[in-house]
């Protein structure tokens, strides 16, 4: 199973020694492979999303619901899967790099199933990436119930799969680990979780360790509390222990780390144990990458917003909306002088930011990309831009990377430290890939074999795969817009910073504004990496207004709320995402019924912008208010958790019984999933017959 160290992995102060080689080495590779790759043309207009389950296990008639550790067992009973490999169906070795090629003769791969932090995690991905039909958008929804089905077979009958993106009780006391462990591992030296929660993968601990190591002190994990009529005001966190004394760690919590009204959680699990949707996008050169990169950059956190589906942490409900913070928290590896809390000392640096944050610049040679959109105070290793600049890379691609590496890799193999391969790109990988932005630009591998990638990551994880579908398709059609108009979305990025936390807010698709550029049409003449010519294009609504170069930045965008966003403004001054991708449907040959399934997907989308249907967190936080057992004291005790997995189990299981939802009303059910009735004809979504619902004109 290799579950085998690969080598000798370094704690942190070795690490930490030998991390100015591994910048250095990294930027070597990513010279030889942008040297390489730079001039790569017409690669295929390629997809792939990621969907991450929670493994729970759960029995009606039981009130405990327990996370399952058996990742690894249900990984190898996948991998020995004899009728599955047939299909071409594969895991991967525990590295985390590119996804292994699927067999040559397969022409329908089955779904690939990979490691996650969490030892209660599992990934898994299509068996090749999707091509650029459009019916081929349809086979996402069969592919993704197709791995819940898998994955299912190859766990224990009470063994579960589930899309939450993260489960509601883990950290509280009590036994919910299984098999059991106690906590306060040497590793991550939690009060809450033990060690035995991360992949026992050397990378994994390592990782936690190290960050914990660099940091001088546990992760701080802190959530306000959501405060509701009985919740005591201040609160303060019952869970955590002041009395502990088996690490120095154990001094946090009586140095300040659990604030009162604040759910305090200290450990890497807490975030990297969640779920999210990615999708990754690959351009057709790096030109059109480093566009895509900038051009979904500003959707990031409306797209947060949409999904929100993190209403609960440790058994308390909190008064955030959505994950990204505490995954950002929980492998903040700052010192306390990069913090800005002691004096600097030896060359170190003030950074604004957590290594998993939003993305802090634009990268595109996109002319319309105005200086002002930038940061000005974007923390950058000078040396390494040089470097980069010297090995002929450009300004604003020299900037990006120079930026990534100001972060010292935290996982450092001994054995990888000997001679520095080319032919590899390891050491770029360590730097690059610990960079947890919500986009990714990702370098063609260093033999080259596919393009420049773009990874779209801020999405949180839906409960059905009818959802799961719907925003990755949408996804894929909001970019294959932007390209066929040269759609323009820039703003500056520091507002898309504060998109990001605004996104956090409790129902914050229906209650937030967000800044947005208010006319997203381009205003300048096609380019010869423009997929097809703006104003030409047939069937665009939307002709390219007049330019205003040079005007203030301030009068490109606006506040607006997600319903403007997505369905468009009332007044006619932004468009809507989803009039931009009808629009785009309208230019290309689509069939009826390709277009009609497409629809019920814009459909979810469009309603739930316009609060016609629920977030998944909005759902979870009606179930657990309207529950008998809560006490309206924010706290959602192991049986009201209990309940609340078995609705979302049923909900899988009436989605893979292709049973559709109509009928189910228990908590409210029906709210979170009204997209169901949309449907086409034949289809076994439309149980009660409302016809398509579709308010979007199809
Ligand atoms: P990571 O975990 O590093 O983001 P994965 O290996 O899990 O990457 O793959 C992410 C997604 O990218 C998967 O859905 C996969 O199918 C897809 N993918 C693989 N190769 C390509 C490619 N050449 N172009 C676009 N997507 C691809
Ligand atoms: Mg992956
Ligand atoms: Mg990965
Ligand atoms: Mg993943
Ligand atoms: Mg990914
Ligand atoms: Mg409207």
């Amino acid at each position: 199973m290799g579950l085998l160290a690969l080598g000798t992995a370094l704690d942190w102060p070795e690490a930490k020694k030998r991390a100015p080689q591994v910048r250095e080495w990294g930027i070597k590779q990513l010279l030889e492979i942008w040297n390489k790759a730079k001039g790569k043309e017409r690669d295929a207009m390629l997809w792939g999303d990621e969907v991450e389950y929670l493994v729970v296990t759960y029995a009606e008639d039981d009130p405990k619901v327990l996370l399952s550790l058996r990742q690894a067992e249900i990984l190898e009973a996948l991998a020995e899967d004899k009728e599955l490999k047939k299909k071409g169906g594969c895991v991967p070795d525990l590295q985390d790099g590119d996804s292994p090629a699927p067999l040559a003769d397969s022409s329908h791969p089955i779904p690939v199933f990979h490691p996650e932090f969490g030892r209660f995690m599992l990934e898994a991905t299509p068996g090749k990436p999707w091509g650029i039909g459009f019916r081929e958008l349809l086979e996402v929804e069969p592919d993704m119930k197709l791995r819940r089905k898998i994955a299912k077979e190859h766990m224990l009958s009470t063994e579960y799969p589930i899309t939450l993106t993260t489960f509601p009780r883990i950290g509280s006391p009590g036994q919910f680990t299984d098999p059991y462990y106690p906590t306060s591992g040497s590793r991550l030296r939690s009060q809450f979780v033990p060690d035995e929660i991360a992949n026992p993968h050397i990378r994994f601990p390592t990782l936690a360790a190290n960050i914990r190591s660099r940091r001088g002190r546990k992760v701080q994990v802190n959530v306000p509390v959501f405060h509701d009529k009985d919740t005591p005001n201040p609160w303060k966190d019952p869970t955590v222990n002041y009395d502990l004394h088996d690490w120095p760690e154990d001094d946090d919590v009586r140095n300040g780390a659990a604030p009162d009204n604040f759910i305090h959680m200290d450990a890497m699990a807490f975030g990297m144990g969640s779920c999210c949707l990615q999708i990754t996008f690959q351009a057709k050169n790096i030109i059109e990458g480093r566009q895509l990169y900038d051009q979904l950059s500003p959707l990031g956190p409306i797209m947060l917003a949409l999904t929100a589906a993190t209403p609960v942490y440790k058994g308390f409900l909190a008064n955030t909306d959505v994950r990204w913070n505490q995954i950002s928290r929980a492998v903040d590896c700052r010192t306390p002088e990069e913090l800005g809390e002691k004096p600097l000392t030896n060359g170190a640096r003030r950074i604004p930011k957590s290594r998993y944050a939003s993305n802090s610049t634009y990268i595109s040679t996109d002319p319309r990309l105005r200086k002002e959109y930038l940061d000005p105070d974007l923390v950058v290793d000078l040396d390494i831009k040089q470097q980069l600049l010297d090995g002929g890379m450009d300004d604003r691609l020299a900037t990006h990377f120079a930026h990534l590496f100001i972060r010292d890799p935290i996982v450092v193999f001994e054995e990888d430290l000997q001679e520095l391969d080319l032919n590899k790109t390891d050491h770029f990988e360590n730097i690059q890939s610990t960079n947890w932005q919500h986009m990714r630009f990702k370098p063609p591998p260093a033999d080259n074999s596919i393009g420049w990638r773009v990874e779209f990551r801020s999405m949180e994880i839906q409960i059905t795969d009818f959802e799961n579908a719907a925003f990755s398709v949408f996804m894929v059609l909001v970019t294959r817009a932007i390209l066929s108009f040269d759609l323009n979305f820039y703003i500056p990025i520091k507002k898309v910073d504060e998109n990001m936390e605004r996104a956090h807010a409790v129902d914050s698709v229906l209650k937030e504004k967000f800044y947005f550029r208010r006319n997203p049409f381009p205003s300048r003449p096609s380019r010869a990496n423009t997929v097809v010519g703006d104003d030409s294009r047939p069937g665009s609504a939307y002709p390219s207004r007049p330019p205003t170069p040079g005007g203030p930045v301030e009068d490109e965008y606006d506040e607006m709320t997600i319903d403007d966003i997505i369905n468009g403004s009332p007044n006619g001054d932004f468009p809507g995402l989803i009039p931009i991708v009808e629009s785009y449907l309208d230019s290309v040959n689509v069939d009826v019924s390709t277009r009609c399934q497409l629809a019920t997907y814009l459909d979810l989308i469009g309603r739930r912008a316009r609060g016609d249907l629920d977030t998944a967190a909005r759902w979870i936080r009606n179930f657990v208010d309207t529950h008998p057992r809560y006490k309206h004291d924010s706290v959602v005790d192991e049986e009201l958790n209990h309940d609340l997995i078995g609705a979302v189990i049923a909900i899988g299981e009436r989605e893979s019984a292709g049973q559709g939802f109509a009928g189910l009303d228990i908590h409210g059910l029906e709210r979170l999933l009204n997209g169901f009735r949309g449907g086409c004809g034949g289809d076994d979504r439309t149980p009660n017959g409302t016809g398509t619902g579709n308010g979007n004109g199809s």
